[in-house]
């Protein structure tokens, strides 16, 4: 792998460059290009520095290599099949679950603004939260609260 790439950092959200920090394999293998083997595997794990927040993310690739023979005197290995890279860490959160339908699509809404603008992203969570109050059976069970929540999303929607 090069120094460096983008990927979507797991961690701040951001489209994002990494920098390679440190490259191993799972039980410090190397390639054997010797012709001895056919077929190795070996796992490769990357630590990433994530430029726009610093944090790191690890993960693994795996790699076979096989012995591509053109004649029967010139043998060589090559890596014939690299595998998808996973991503070992951060993990993906779980998406919320089970959520009422007109709930879930603001959420959703709310989630795809985030890389795009600040106070779109804003406004979308406060009519999520919104959504969230009008549901029926949050509305029927303590219009107090629910009138405390309604008053802190606007003053934090008017501050921006
Ligand atoms: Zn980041």
């Amino acid at each position: 792998m090069q120094g460096s790439k983008m990927i979507l950092c797991g961690h701040c959200g951001n489209r994002a460059i990494v920098h390679l920090r440190a490259e191993g394999t799972k039980n410090g293998e190397v390639p054997d290009y010797s012709g001895k083997y056919d077929g190795q595997t070996i796992i490769y794990w990357r630590i990433l520095e994530c430029a726009s927040c610093g944090e790191p993310t690890l993960e693994q690739t795996r790699v076979e290599y096989y012995i591509e023979s053109n004649t029967p005197f010139l043998a060589e290995v090559v890596p014939e099949s690299y595998g998808q890279t996973t991503l070992l860490y951060p993990r993906d959160k779980p998406p919320l679950t089970n959520l009422p339908k007109t709930i879930e699509k603001r959420y959703i809404d709310t989630l795809g603004s985030k890389d795009v603008s600040p106070s779109a992203f804003a406004v979308l969570a406060g009519k999520t939260l919104e959504a969230v109050c009008n549901y029926p059976r949050v509305a029927q069970r303590d219009n107090s609260k629910q009138a405390t929540l309604r008053k802190s999303v606007d003053k934090r929607g008017e501050s921006l």
